[in-house]
């Protein structure tokens, strides 16, 4: 016997697919939705599709934009010579409050890990290479986690990129081993990018 009608059952199944939602929190929600004011719901309703519609990456960073190239690398003011290389478009927001770095950035979408089957064909590097032989840059910034994947995923990059005759730097770790850029906060990200050495 079913507890809920079915459109209800349907909306609690959906949500308990997103993560960190259990069962108990996805029927909460959809309580709470079916209470919301129609105009309420609606504009939920049309805020995650227009997500999925109208984002996708950057032809030229990999971030995550509704226009493209994204607004970062259409910025002239930008500096084209130092280019910060993030695992994900949330470590990229994290650097950006900073407010103190004035380059580009290059997504990977990921880091290689070869427990979870992920090689370096699976992330945006064959792309970053391609914009270090176009593009004229003079120094990269490693800014992936300070994780045994993060770390690994930094060496790969390094021995690629140095025979090109680019600088490469790793950002300083004031942000604890194993944990992630993307909840640092801003003044430890600051202190992270300025105390950046080469590797
Ligand atoms: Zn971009």
């Amino acid at each position: 016997m079913a507890l809920h009608a079915k459109p209800i059952d349907r909306l609690i199944e959906a949500l308990t697919k997103l993560p960190g939602i259990g069962r108990k929190t996805a029927s909460r929600l959809a309580f709470h939705i079916l209470r919301a004011s129609p105009s309420e719901v609606q504009e939920l309703a049309r805020a995650i599709s227009d997500v999925k519609e109208k984002i996708h990456l950057c032809s030229i960073c990999f971030n995550l934009t509704d226009e493209d190239p994204c607004w970062i690398c259409q910025d002239e003011h930008r500096s084209k010579e130092i280019l910060c290389v993030v695992e994900g478009p949330n470590d990229l927001i994290a650097v950006e409050n900073t407010g103190e770095y004035k380059g580009r950035y290059h997504v990977l979408h990921g880091t290689i890990s070869p427990l979870e089957g992920v090689g370096p064909e699976d992330i945006k590097i064959k792309e970053l290479m391609e914009r270090l032989r176009k593009e004229s840059v003079s120094e990269v910034i490693m800014a992936t986690n300070p994780t045994v994947e993060g770390g690994a995923t930094a060496l790969y990059l390094t021995d690629l990129i140095r025979p090109l005759g680019v600088k490469v730097t790793r950002i300083a770790y004031g942000i604890p081993m194993g944990s992630e850029i993307e909840y640092a906060d801003g003044m430890t990200i600051s202190r992270a990018l300025e105390g950046r050495r080469e590797i």
